[in-house]
């Protein structure tokens, strides 16, 4: 596992906004964290969540009619938030690496495997000379599980795990330092999705490269990640070491989601638990904690005030006035008058 104290990148008040006919979404609200170095990061949450709408922010590859309308995101000391497009373009192949549900719209169905690999190179790294651009290539997909024969195959000839395996080695072939992974496992069967996971690791630990996880899956984040971080309704509501928060989880939000995942245990007979109430509108997200509405452990301050995303006595990151001090106003409610 990384270094805790590595920083790869630093996410600073970021918002992502989306203009809608209803209103304004906040999708991504005032979100601030650190991605470690060599770390596997899983991000789950609820769909609408904005787990994937942060992921591509960290590329600043949101779309109109989104708009990131605040905050940086420093990648290894340099916030992206100022690159120019060109330095953007540079940024999007050279360093990092963004894998799909579906890779087959990121490839070009009309260019071979080898193809796509040498444009990168060549795009990216000009000077490399050819011979080195193939020893590369081969070496890199045979690292992969794909025999070098398929490199002349088109990507609709590739089985769904081999298409995510390119998609990768398109990240690695130019030493990407985050791959960030939104759903790509989410269309492959378990056997393919597990082999994919493994890879993953493996990749992890031979390349040193961080990957970011975003995923519904839960019991895949366990499998694979270091740390996990829980989005609810845009924000985070908590972060921390997997294992700790597996065994442990302290936010009202986390509590209910991981009492929601079945079990494989035949010991375990516990009935599944059911979230109440359903996410909220987020063109008007209810005042205070977005959780509010839905949280069996909700006090007064709750509706009122937000909570801050704030390290616990136990190293953990929690967005949750149960772990808190409240504010003195918040021991005299305010009477509202009609
Ligand atoms: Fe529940 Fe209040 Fe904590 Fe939000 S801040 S999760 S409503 S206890």
């Amino acid at each position: 596992m990384a270094n805790e104290k590595d920083v790869l990148v630093q996410i600073r008040n970021l918002y992502v906004t989306y203009g809608t006919r209803l209103g304004s979404v906040s999708a991504v609200d005032d979100v601030s964290f650190d991605i470690y170095r060599g770390e596997i990061l899983g991000l789950v949450g609820e769909s609408g969540c904005g787990k994937s709408t942060l992921g591509k922010a960290l590329m600043r590859m949101i779309k109109s009619p989104g708009e990131i309308t605040g905050g940086q995101v420093i990648f290894n000391g340099e916030d992206i938030m100022e690159y120019s497009d060109k330095q953007m373009r540079d940024f999007r192949g050279r360093r990092t690496s963004m894998i799909f549900q579906d890779p087959m719209t990121s490839l070009n169905p009309v260019q071979r495997v080898d193809e796509h690999m040498i444009e990168a190179i060549e795009v990216h790294e000009p000077k490399t000379k050819k011979a080195n651009i193939t020893d590369r290539i081969t070496s890199l997909i045979e690292r992969l599980g794909i025999q070098k024969r398929r490199l002349t195959d088109y990507p609709h000839q590739l089985s769904g795990g081999m298409r995510q395996r390119v998609m990768v080695g398109l990240g690695l072939v130019l030493n990407a330092h985050l791959i960030i992974a939104d759903e790509a496992t989410t269309s492959l069967d378990v056997i393919v999705e597990a082999n994919l996971v493994d890879q993953l690791r493996e990749i992890r630990d031979e390349f040193g490269v961080t990957i970011l996880m975003i995923t519904h899956n839960i019991a895949l984040v366990a499998e694979i990640a270091d740390r996990i971080a829980v989005m609810y309704a845009g924000r985070f509501a908590e972060i921390g070491p997997i294992n700790d928060v597996f065994e442990d989880p302290m936010h009202p939000y986390t509590q209910g989601l991981l009492r929601s995942v079945p079990s494989i245990r035949l010991d375990d007979q516990e009935e599944l638990y059911k979230m109440p109430g359903e996410p909220p509108n987020l063109t008007q997200p209810p005042s205070g904690c977005r959780f509010h509405p839905r949280c069996p452990q909700a006090i007064p301050i709750c509706a009122r005030i937000q909570p801050e995303l704030l390290e616990t006595k136990q190293g953990r990151l929690v967005n949750c006035w149960l772990f808190q001090d409240q504010p003195e106003e918040a021991a005299h409610p305010i009477m509202v008058t009609a």
